[in-house]
């Protein structure tokens, strides 16, 4: 069972304060791809919309991304998040590729999504490029 305040929603099963709270917060960056998959996903199970503006590529932000992000992180109850595979991504890589399962709760039905993200760096920091739904 979750326990909201302290585990991490993205599922890790580390304290939030030790695990995605300081990347939201700006003090920590992303070693991985990985690890920026799942800040992403907590981020948005906690509505921290300017995190996932922040770490979205300059190249894929348009006008109206937060509104837009806000829109869908609120009206979707994120539960769960599965990674089933990763390429390239690590600490010395360039790009990286992670596939996962998100799964919410949205509209009184149990949903999810499985897309294959693809990660970039931008001034040497991970960032979320676009992503292939499966
Ligand atoms: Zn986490």
């Amino acid at each position: 069972m979750l326990n909201k305040t302290t585990d991490c929603p993205c599922g890790s099963s580390k304290n939030y304060d030790d695990c995605c709270a300081p990347f939201h917060a700006g003090k920590e960056f992303a070693k991985t791809a990985e690890q920026l998959m799942r800040s992403r996903y907590s981020a948005y199970a906690l509505k921290q919309i300017d995190y996932l503006f922040e770490t979205t590529h300059p190249d894929k932000r348009d006008d109206n991304f937060k509104t837009e992000m806000a829109a869908w992180a609120n009206r979707a109850e994120f539960t769960k998040l599965e990674i089933l595979s990763k390429r390239q991504g690590r600490s010395l890589d360039k790009i990286g590729k992670v596939e996962f399962i998100a799964y919410y709760h949205q509209f009184g039905e149990d949903k999810q999504m499985h897309e294959i993200s693809r990660f970039k760096r931008f001034k040497g920091k991970w960032h979320y490029f676009d992503g292939e739904i499966e």
